[in-house]
């Protein structure tokens, strides 16, 4: 609807799920859309559909948790399409569900890695290209899990709380530098992740549905509407903020 005609977008974790529809969403509201991921045929994949319907974009293989790499992102970005307006830090892992006590160091550390550190690294350097044009918006993806507990996730859900942590931080920090900074706190999504997770244990299906007084699991596009909104100039008041998209999960 050409809402974002003109702007340049950033988003991570886009070779899949969230990230790609929230790409594409973008795209289609006519934006310049940087698509970021590990994945090199997924990421080529998200930029083309893009690109078929109309829009314009830029693959470029990051690895979120590696400084050079996010660096390189933002000065591409910056000298492909000129600026950064707004980006979707959203690239983030779960692995398999265990209590607390059952997990090891490794897990900790992959899982704090990307959610964590690579969050941080990309709000680094988009900050400082959006303080260098007087402003931009940030959204992170965090999750209800960054809000309340969550059996068998205990790191996951510290990497999210932490996520929340800095968003709050960012937008008290940047605010009167133009810059706004909040969270979208997904439910149980529909997108490989939780394919993934399924895959481990159908089981969990029923359960994991029954959590959403909605009564489905919500799918990619809702989380990108929601992302979009934060972007928009119709959210120019709001930072700081967790926007919980989770079919009332957190209601009950
Ligand atoms: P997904 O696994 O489908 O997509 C995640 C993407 O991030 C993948 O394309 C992956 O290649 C990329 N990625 C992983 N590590 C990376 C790294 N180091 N550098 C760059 N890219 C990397 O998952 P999704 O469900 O679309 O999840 C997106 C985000 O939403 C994640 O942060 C996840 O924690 C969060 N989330 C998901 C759900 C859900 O139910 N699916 C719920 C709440 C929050």
């Amino acid at each position: 609807d050409g809402y974002f005609e003109g702007k340049v977008v950033l988003v991570t974790g886009a070779a899949g799920g969230i990230g790609r529809a929230t790409a594409i969403a973008f795209g289609r509201a006519g934006a310049n859309v940087v698509v970021a991921d590990l994945s090199v045929d997924g990421g080529h994949a998200t930029a083309a559909m893009i690109v078929e319907a109309g829009g314009k974009a830029l693959f470029v293989q990051t690895n979120v948790t590696r400084a050079p790499d996010v660096e390189a992102l933002i000065d591409k970005t910056v000298s492909y399409f000129g600026r950064l307006d707004c980006a979707f830090n959203n690239a983030g892992i779960e692995e398999e569900h265990l209590l607390l006590a059952d997990a090891d160091e490794a897990l900790f550390d992959r899982i704090m890695n990307v959610n964590v550190k690579g969050t941080w690294l990309c709000m680094k350097y988009e900050i400082r290209q959006m303080l260098k044009q007087g402003g931009g918006a940030i959204v992170n993806t965090a999750s209800v899990a960054g809000l309340v507990g969550a059996p068998t996730q205990a790191i996951y859900a510290a990497s999210k709380h932490a996520m929340v942590g800095m968003t709050k931080t960012a937008a008290a920090e940047y605010g009167r530098a133009g810059i706004r900074v909040n969270s979208v706190c997904p439910g149980v999504i529909n997108t490989p992740m939780l394919a993934r997770a399924l895959e481990r244990d159908p089981t969990r299906e029923k359960k994991l549905r029954n959590l959403h007084p909605i009564g489905r699991f919500g799918e990619a596009a809702d989380v990108a509407n929601a992302a979009l909104w934060l972007c928009s100039s119709q959210a120019a008041f709001v930072t700081g903020h967790q926007l919980m998209v989770d079919g009332g999960l957190t209601a009950i």
